[in-house]
């Protein structure tokens, strides 16, 4: 259905309904909500329909819906920044939007009409504007996603799903600062297959790839390296971002094979990096590569990208029984230099040569 604009009812929170503001030093990451959030229904005769901004509440869903049992679930992960006038500003949320139609058609789920979702996120975020974090580092991050909701048990797509937004004031993620992290290189669990989901941002993937990262956890890295499901070489991603490595002058980043996420945060560091006229490849890259390099010097950095971190160093891979030691474990000029650079654009400090940025109001 080619509905651009939705009829937005709005229900109010009282007064006495609103929640109090949590500490704005010990926000964490997706603990507490606003007191607002955004639903709407589809289903196959009305398309969407019911759309409403109410106060956060809960959902009262049937036991048999088809979420439960088949896992039609996608959602999207974006920032609220603001700028040092107080505005409130979205990153490319557009990209976001259409990322979640790309993800709805892989999971045979029905398409947002993105101009009209903007807009509605906009209000939603002006609605509750005092909870957009006034501290440095901190944003409010929102979270648009989107369930089967119809109760048959029979395995086919769902006739009915909910569309919500929720947002979460979320704490500046190097509030114990800029620091490299240590990641171990998965060589037994993978986290997509060529033909699978992995390009698609599905509840599954997240649920599959939580033994992987509890067990590199348990050994005392923070995240793990996929590799790819064949041939158990080439990089994927690192956790939930995209991974970046700098070899020699050039900055490598395995390229979008199907299986990869397609980072809003990764395409937005490839155009950074060319516009600062550093040369960049997207291309397979595999973990033996790496070691090579590592082996003759010319490994220099090395990076997680993803809207939760922007830009998260690596400072050590742990690749079966050795130890690649990157940069001697400390921040890389270019990793910071992209980092900085990335976040002055997404809080409005520096010129948008791309307009990427959107004020919210
Ligand atoms: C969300 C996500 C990313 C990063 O995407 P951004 O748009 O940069 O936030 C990378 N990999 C996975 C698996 C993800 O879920």
């Amino acid at each position: 259905m080619l509905n651009n604009d939705l009829e937005v009812t709005l229900h109010k929170a009282d007064k006495n309904q609103l929640k109090a503001k949590p500490d704005q030093d010990k926000l964490g990451f997706g603990v507490y909500f606003t007191d607002h959030m955004f639903v709407m229904r589809w289903n196959r005769q009305q398309g969407w329909h019911n759309a409403e901004i109410t106060p956060y509440q809960n959902f009262s869903l049937d036991p048999a819906a088809m979420v439960f049992h088949y896992g039609q679930a996608i959602f999207e992960g974006m920032k609220a920044y603001r700028d040092s006038s107080g505005q409130i500003l979205l990153f490319r949320p557009m990209d976001n939007l259409e990322r979640m139609n790309s993800s709805a058609l892989r999971l045979c789920m029905p398409r947002i009409p993105v101009n009209a979702v903007l807009k509605v996120l906009k209000a939603l975020i002006y609605l509750d504007r005092d909870w957009v974090p006034e501290n440095d580092g901190a944003t409010l991050y929102l979270r648009p996603t989107m369930i089967a909701t119809e109760p048959v048990l029979g395995l086919r797509s769902s006739e009915e799903y909910i569309f919500f937004v929720i947002k979460s004031p979320v704490g500046a993620y190097y509030a114990e600062g800029f620091n490299p992290v240590r990641i171990y290189v998965e060589d037994t669990y993978v986290r997509a297959v060529p033909g699978g989901v992995g390009a698609a941002k599905t509840a599954g993937n997240y649920a599959a790839s939580l033994k992987a990262m509890a067990e590199a956890n348990k050994k005392g890295y923070s995240q793990v390296l996929w590799l790819d499901a064949i041939d158990r070489k080439y990089i994927e991603e690192v956790g939930t971002s995209n991974i970046f490595f700098v070899i020699g002058d050039q900055l490598i980043t395995p390229k979008l094979s199907g299986s990869i996420l397609p980072g809003i945060t990764r395409d937005s560091i490839l155009q950074l990096a060319r516009d600062l006229g550093i040369k960049t490849q997207e291309r397979r890259i595999s973990i033996d590569e790496v070691i090579a390099a590592q082996e003759d010097g010319s490994l220099k950095e090395a990076f997680g990208s993803g809207t939760a971190a922007v830009i998260s160093p690596v400072g050590e891979l742990c690749y079966q029984d050795r130890t690649i030691t990157i940069n001697g474990g400390r921040v890389g000029d270019l990793s910071r230099r992209l980092y900085d650079n990335l976040q002055a654009i997404q809080r409005g400090q520096q010129e948008d040569i791309h307009k990427w940025v959107v004020r919210v109001g």
